[in-house]
Formats: C-alpha cells, structure tokens, sequence
C-alpha cells in the first residue's frame, strides 16, 4: 500500500487509493463509481452508517445508505451523474434522510463531487450525521414557540392550545396532551390536546381521569417524569393499550410543577423517539415548568377574580335567602295580627305553619353559614362514637317532609343494621342535605332511592342517594362542591337554596376519612354516593 493512503480493504471492483487524511477525518467519506459500487469507505463512514469498510466496498450505494422507499429514485440520480449530469446532488450541499446499517433513517449533509480516474468516473462524498444540529434547532423552535404562545395567550385555555401545538407541529409527535388538576386534586381534566390531521384516536382520546390511572394520572400522582417505550406492552394501564390501537408506541410525560405544587402533566405520545430519553425530559420538563409558572400565575388571577365574584354571591345570597324568608314571616305575623279575630281555627295553624316552616329555613342557613366558618377556620368538630347508619337515614327520612302534592316515593334498600365508627350528628347533617335535595330537586312523581350496604370485609360503607330529578349539567359537575355554587337546572327552576350544603355534607365526609362523589347517572336526575370506613383511622 502506498504511503498516506486509507487501508481500504482490496475487493472488486480496484478500490480507490486515498491519501490517510481521510482515514484520521471526522468527517464520513465515501466514494462510488459509475455504476453505484462502493470504492472507498473511511473510518468515519463505518460509524456512521454502520457498515464496516470490508462490508461497504463492492455494494451498490443506494442498497447501503438511502431509505428503502427512496432507493430507485437513489439509482436514477446515480445513473443521471454516470451520463454526466449533476443530478440533484453533485457540487452541492445537500441534506437528506440516510439510512443506517440498523434500519433507521437520520439527517445528513452532504457534498458531492466528483474526478476523472483511469478506470472512470468516481464520486466522492464527505457527509456527516446532523442529528444533534437538527434537534437543537428543533428544541429551540419549540421553546420559542411555547415562550411565543404564552405571552400571547389571553387565557389559560388559550395558553394550553400553544403549548400542545407547538409540542405536536414542531416536534413532530402526533399527540401531545397537557393535563390539569382541578381545585380538589380528585380528577385531571385534558385542558388541551394536540392530534396530527388524519390520525383517529378513537377510545384513547380520554378528557377526564382520575389522578393515579394512564400516564398524565401516574405522572401526577408520582410528582415525576415516566417514559413508556412500548406502549402495547404497558401492562399497568388501560388507556396505553387504546393508545396502542391507536397505532402509537411510546409516551412521555412530565409533572407540570411549579416548584411547590404539582398541577398536572404534560404528556406526548409518538410512533418512535428519534431523541434520546434524557434529552427529551430535559426539553419537556424545562416547558413544563414555563408552563406551570404561567398556569399558577393565571391561577392567582382568576382567584381574584373569583373571591370577588364569592363576595358578590355572598351578598346576593344572603340578601335573597335572608329577605324573601324573612318577608313571609313578618307579612305573615302582619296578616295573623290585623285578622286575628276573623280567622278560622285551621287559617291560624297555617299562618303558623309558614311561620314556623321560614324561621326553620333562616336557622338552617344560620348553621350552615356558621358551619362554613368553623370549616374555614379548622374548628368543625368530629365527636365519633359507635353509630348505626341505618338509624341515621330512618330518622333523616322521617323528618325530610316533602309537600303532599309532590307525591314522590321514596325507597330504602338498607340492611337491619349499619354499625360504624362516625358522628351520628354530623351523619345526619349528612343524610339531612343529600336527603333533603334530593326532595327539593325532583319534580312531583319522581322516586329518591336510598342504599347502603358494606363490602364483603366489612371495612367500608357505600351509601348512594338517587333521585329522578332535575340533575345537574356534566360540565357543571367538577364546579359543584364550591362554596355557593349553584347549578343551572336549579337557577333556572328559581329552586330556593345557597350552595352550601354539599360544600359542608363533603367537609363531614372527609373528617371522617371517607368521600362523597357525583356517580355516573344514567337517566334523568342525580345519585350521589358516599364511602365511609367503619373502624376508626
Ligand atoms: P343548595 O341546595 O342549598 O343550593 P347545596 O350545596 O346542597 O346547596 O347544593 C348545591 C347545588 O347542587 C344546588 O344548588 C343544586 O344546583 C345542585 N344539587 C345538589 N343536589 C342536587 C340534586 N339531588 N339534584 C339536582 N341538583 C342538585
């Protein structure tokens, strides 16, 4: 071998002698003749594209390094620049999709040029892989197009569409999802979601879960970033097995943290991942924490927002719920004074009657409204004893006296007994609020149903109250365990009532470790269900 050439290994056709500068470049050099065949093939072409030289030279180029799909349009350009023709290629700098030895595509550039040697023409290319370029030009995009999107946003839902877009049109990942947690950290709600055009997500396109179930419930649930490579292979999640169906293979998600708090998660789901595991968290958990930033920031906002809205339904409220009951009372007693003598006996007992039934109604919000102090400032006190359920619900069903002319039924399905570790006082404020909508929301002729039972271990209690009435709006629901919030069924129907009953009936439920939720209804009306444990926490 002469002097300064590359130990190119002999094969057919004569390799090329080439000087040993290109065996010592970083750069990948190849050269190929008129026909296609590899002549020469440097240490650098070996890594990357993954063909030793003794394995390169004798091969047609285009079988090594151009895409499958790509390869006769690869043989045409070869056979152009054989007939003397530039071609798209020859004394130019071009980037393209290669093919690695393993099977997959990467970025390269490339120049191409070409001499006259005795045997023929050769083809000389120096080409080097541009994937880390291309993914920091990518991972800039994206974050100037995330910091773009945030500072132009109006709202928060605004704010959420860009962020997703940015993460699925510039990254080209087919679906990119960000997750928020609502107020109670009981369920995350899909605040925005980025599908590639033309692709169905079918079953796996989910807008609310439950923190702990899919990778946005886990992330959140775990405070920490996952990394699912197989998708079909996830045994611990249902949704990554519609996400599978969907023709996807692998996610990535990150909490969407503000430092303190965890407020959701962003997540992204592909057919592959062209970047490296670490790379892609550190680019999805710097967005995150923009995100989580600008979320809390809007958080804060809307809160003002909302305390003074709160302070404005407050007075409403009081205004309305204190004046209308305290009108009948004093235009009652007014009446019952002036007509005293005239009345009838039974006219007498039903002035009374409305008395009575508006002095009741002002009590009650009394509690409630010093209930809701004692809650907001820690004080609402759980005195637990054994008590008997059963017994509560009896005594609250008695009590409850929906008007003769609703004509509604109410049915019990309760064993003989219920015992459990609770406060039988604050049990029937319980069965008092959920009781007592239930008569107050369901139009005459309805059916208010009520269960109980314990589980199979005798650990815990599910109590449901069903009724046929107005229900309450799907959208809604998420809204309705806020203080004075009120449905539009029940706003609509001009219903009396203050929207602090739920926000205690769940205080209750949760000082005694257990919960309250809206179940799935099927039909017109609402059930709410109830779990309690029986032993003492
Ligand atoms: P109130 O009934 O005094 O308004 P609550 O806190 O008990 O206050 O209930 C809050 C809201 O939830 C009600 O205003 C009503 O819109 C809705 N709601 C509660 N229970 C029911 C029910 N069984 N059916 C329909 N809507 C209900």
């Amino acid at each position: 071998m002469p002097a300064g050439s590359v130990p190119l290994r002999s094969a057919e056709p004569a390799l090329l002698e080439s000087p040993a500068v290109l065996a010592a470049a970083l750069e990948a050099y190849f050269a190929f003749d008129a026909t296609g065949r590899v002549v020469a093939w440097n240490p650098a072409a070996e890594t990357t594209f993954g063909y030793s030289t003794a394995q390169a030279c004798g091969r047609s180029i285009e079988e090594l390094i151009v895409r499958p799909e790509a390869r006769v349009a690869g043989r045409a350009e070869v056979a152009a620049l054989a007939c003397g023709e530039p071609g798209q290629t020859l004394d130019r700098r071009r980037q393209w999709m290669a093919w690695h030895a393993d099977g997959h595509a990467f970025p390269v550039e490339m120049t191409l040029t070409a001499t006259d040697e005795p045997g023929g023409r050769v083809f000389h290319a120096f080409a080097h892989d541009i994937t880390t370029a291309r993914r920091a030009r990518r991972f800039t995009a994206v974050e100037a197009a995330v910091a773009r999107g945030l500072a132009e946003a109006d709202s928060s839902a605004t704010a959420a569409a860009r962020v997703v877009e940015a993460l699925g049109v510039k990254m080209d990942w087919p679906v990119a999802e960000l997750w928020l947690a609502d107020d109670d950290r009981q369920l995350l709600t899909c605040a925005a979601r980025h599908v590639q055009p033309g692709r169905r997500l079918r079953d796996f396109a989910l807008d609310q879960l439950e923190p702990r179930v899919g990778l946005p419930g886990r992330v959140y649930a775990e405070a920490r970033s996952l990394w699912i490579p197989d998708l079909s292979a996830d045994s611990g999640s249902i949704r990554s097995r519609a996400a599978a169906r969907a023709g996807l293979r692998v996610a990535v998600g990150v909490p969407l943290c503000t430092g303190r708090h965890i407020l959701g998660a962003l997540c992204i789901y592909g057919d592959r991942a062209e970047d490296p595991e670490d790379t892609l968290m550190s680019l999805l958990s710097g967005l995150a924490a923009q995100v989580g930033q600008y979320v809390e920031r809007r958080r804060a906002e809307e809160l003002t927002i909302e305390l003074a809205r709160t302070k404005d339904e407050f007075l409403a409220m009081v205004t309305h719920e204190l004046r209308n009951p305290l009108a009948a009372i004093t235009g009652t007693a007014a009446l019952f004074n002036d007509d005293l003598d005239e009345l009838t006996r039974d006219e007498q007992r039903e002035y009374l009657q409305i008395i009575t039934r508006n002095a009741e109604r002002l009590s009650i919000m009394a509690e409630d409204l010093l209930d809701l102090a004692r809650l907001e400032s820690g004080h609402l006190a759980i005195n637990a004893t054994a008590t008997d359920l059963c017994t509560v619900i009896e005594q609250a069903v008695h009590a409850a006296t929906p008007a003769e002319d609703k004509q509604l039924t109410i049915a019990l399905h309760l064993p003989e007994q219920l015992e459990l570790y609770a406060d039988p006082h604050r049990l029937r404020q319980v069965a008092d609020n959920l009781i007592g909508n239930a008569i107050k929301y369901t139009p005459a002729g309805g059916t208010i149903t009520i269960t109980a039972s314990s589980d199979d271990v005798e650990q815990n209690i599910r109590w449901t109250v069903a009724d046929t009435g107005i229900g309450i709006p799907a959208a809604e629901r998420p809204r309705l365990f806020r203080r004075f919030y009120r449905a539009s069924t029940a706003l609509d129907l001009r219903i009396p009532g203050t929207g602090l009953g739920l926000v205690i009936t769940r205080a209750i439920v949760e000082r005694h470790h257990g919960t309250i939720t809206l179940a799935e209804h099927h039909g017109p009306g609402t059930t709410f269900t109830v779990d309690l444990p029986v032993k003492p926490q």
